[in-house]
C-alpha cells in the first residue's frame, strides 16, 4: 500500500484537502491541474501594484466553517485568518437595508410591515436556525414553504429574490426548501479571510504539500481517464499519459461523464442530470469607496443588471490594494446567457452606469481598471428529494473516484465542503487500499 500511486484531477479546494490526507499517508500522490495555479474556483489574482491577492469571484468564510478552519488550525496558521464584521444590505423601495442581524431585521420589518408579517418572519427564522431535521425540508420546494410559513408579503420580499437571483425564475418551482435551510441554519454574519487573500492560503497550502512530496502539475488538463490492467487506471493528459492505482476527480459532473467513457450508464446519466449554474463576476476599481457596506444584495425586478454589489475594499482595507476600491459586479447565470459572450468592455458599458444608483456622486472618471471572470460551473441546483440524486464518491469504475461541489448536501457549495468531501474521498481511497491488500 505504501507505494500506490494516486492522482488527483484539479487543483481546487477538494483536490488539495485529498492530497493532504492521502500524502499524510504515506502515498504517492499527483495532482493533475488545468489551470496555471492552484485554487480552482477560490484562486485570486494580483494587480501589480497590490500587496494582496484579490478572489476571482468573492469570498469568505462564516465563522462556522468548521472543516476549513480547523485545516488552517492543523497546519498552524490560524493567526493569519482574519474574521472582521462587515454588513449586508438588501434593496428595497429604492433603499438599501442591513438585515444581517435580527435587531436590524426587526427594526426593517416594523417599519416596513404588520405585526402578523413580524411574527411570522421571528418563527419562521428561529425554527430554521434550530431545527436540525433538513429531511423533511427537502420534500418541498423553498418557493412553497416559505409562501405558506413565512406569507407572501415577506416571502416577496426578502426570499423570493434571493432565491431567483441565485437559480432565476426557471428554478423556483425546483429548488429544494433545504438549501435555504443550510443557508439559514449555519451561516455567521462574521466573515473571515487569510491575511493576504485566499490565493496567498492555497500557494501556501500547496507549498506545504510539495513538501509532504505532492507532484502538483499545473498547465495540465485531464483528457481522458481509462482503465487499464495494472496499475489500475490511465490518466490522458495534453503532456502524456499517467499510471495510478487510484484517481480522484473533483471536475464538474457533465465534464467527469466525458472524461470517463466507461463509466456504467446509469452513473454517467445521474452526472448529466445534475443541474447547476454558472457565474459572472466584473471586478472594477475605483479612485473613491463606492458604498459603506460590503454586500449588496439587488432584487432583478429593480433594474439592476447583476444580482449582487459585493465592494470588498468595505471588509479589507483598500491599503492592501494600492488604495484601489475594488467592487465585483456578479451573477449566477444559465452558461447560454449572453453575458458570457459579451466582452469586458461590453460588460463594463452596461455596468457602470448602475454604480450612481448606490451612490449618487459616482463619475465613470472614478473607474481605474476592470477585470471579467466567467465559469460555467459555479452553483449546484439542489431539486426536490437531492439526496436521491447524488452521485456515490465511489463510482462504479474499479479506483476511480468523483467528489464535486455537486455531492456537498444540504449545505451550500463552499471551500469549507470543499475540504470536508476532498478529505473525506481520500479517507475512501485509504479504506479500499487497505481492503484490497
Ligand atoms: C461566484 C462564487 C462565489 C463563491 N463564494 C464563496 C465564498 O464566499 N466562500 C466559500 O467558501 N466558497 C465560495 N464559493 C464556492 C467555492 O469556490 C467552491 O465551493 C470551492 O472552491 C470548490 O472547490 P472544488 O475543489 O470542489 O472545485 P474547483 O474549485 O472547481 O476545483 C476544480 C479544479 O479542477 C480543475 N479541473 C477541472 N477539469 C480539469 C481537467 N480536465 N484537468 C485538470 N484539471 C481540471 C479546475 O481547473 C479546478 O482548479 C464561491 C464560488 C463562486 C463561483
Amino acid at each position: 500500500m505504501a507505494t500506490a500511486h494516486i492522482g488527483i484531477i484539479g487543483a481546487g479546494v477538494a483536490g488539495l484537502s485529498a492530497a493532504y490526507d492521502l500524502a499524510r499517508n504515506g502515498l504517492r500522490v499527483t495532482v493533475l491541474e488545468a489551470a496555471d495555479q492552484v485554487g480552482g474556483l477560490a484562486a485570486g489574482f494580483k494587480a501589480p501594484h497590490w500587496d494582496w491577492t484579490l478572489e476571482k469571484f468573492y469570498h469568505h468564510w462564516f465563522a462556522s466553517d468548521r472543516h476549513i478552519l480547523g485545516l488552517i488550525r492543523e497546519l498552524g496558521w490560524s493567526d493569519q485568518v482574519l474574521f472582521p464584521r462587515p454588513y449586508t444590505v438588501v434593496y428595497y423601495q429604492g433603499k438599501f437595508y442591513p438585515l444581517d442581524s435580527y435587531t436590524e431585521a426587526a427594526r426593517f420589518m416594523l417599519r416596513h410591515f404588520s405585526l402578523p408579517d413580524l411574527v411570522r418572519f421571528g418563527l419562521v427564522g428561529v425554527y430554521l436556525r434550530l431545527t436540525p431535521r433538513w429531511q423533511p425540508l427537502e420534500r418541498v420546494t423553498a418557493d412553497a414553504w416559505m409562501r405558506k410559513w413565512a406569507g407572501e408579503r415577506v416571502y416577496n420580499t426578502l426570499w423570493r429574490p434571493l432565491l431567483v437571483g441565485k437559480f432565476g425564475e426557471e428554478n423556483l418551482n425546483v429548488v429544494n426548501m433545504a438549501w435555504l435551510w443550510a443557508r439559514l441554519h449555519a451561516r455567521t454574519t462574521r466573515l473571515g479571510t487569510f491575511v493576504g487573500g485566499f490565493q496567498a492560503f492555497l500557494d501556501r497550502f500547496a507549498d506545504h504539500l510539495r513538501g509532504l512530496g505532492v507532484q502538483i502539475c499545473l498547465n495540465t488538463p485531464v483528457l481522458a481517464i481509462r482503465r487499464s490492467g495494472s496499475p489500475r487506471l490511465t490518466v490522458e493528459t495534453s503532456a502524456g499519459a499517467h499510471a495510478f492505482d487510484a484517481v480522484i476527480s473533483t471536475s464538474s459532473p457533465a465534464l467527469m461523464a466525458r472524461l470517463a467513457p466507461e463509466l456504467p450508464e446509469s452513473y454517467a446519466a445521474n452526472l448529466r442530470a445534475l443541474k447547476s449554474m454558472g457565474a459572472v463576476v466584473l471586478i472594477i476599481s475605483l479612485k473613491h469607496r463606492l458604498t459603506d457596506y460590503y454586500w449588496h444584495n439587488l432584487p432583478k425586478e429593480a433594474g439592476f443588471p447583476f444580482l449582487a454589489l459585493v465592494e470588498h475594499t468595505n471588509f479589507m482595507s483598500p491599503e492592501h490594494y494600492g488604495g484601489d476600491h475594488i467592487v465585483y459586479c456578479g451573477d449566477y447565470l444559465n452558461p447560454d446567457h449572453e453575458y458570457f459572450r459579451l466582452s469586458k468592455e461590453e460588460l463594463l458599458a452596461r455596468f457602470v452606469p448602475t454604480l450612481s444608483r448606490f451612490n449618487p456622486a459616482f463619475q465613470p472618471d472614478w473607474v481605474k481598471d476592470a477585470w471579467l471572470f466567467r465559469t460555467p460551473y459555479a452553483q449546484p441546483v439542489p431539486p426536490v428529494n437531492h439526496s436521491r440524486n447524488i452521485p456515490p464518491l465511489r463510482t462504479p469504475l474499479s479506483g476511480l473516484y468523483f467528489a464535486s461541489m455537486s455531492q456537498v448536501y444540504p449545505w451550500d457549495r463552499g471551500t469549507n465542503f470543499a475540504v470536508e468531501i476532498g478529505r473525506k474521498v481520500a479517507g475512501l481511497v485509504i479504506e479500499n487500499l487497505r481492503s484490497d491488500v
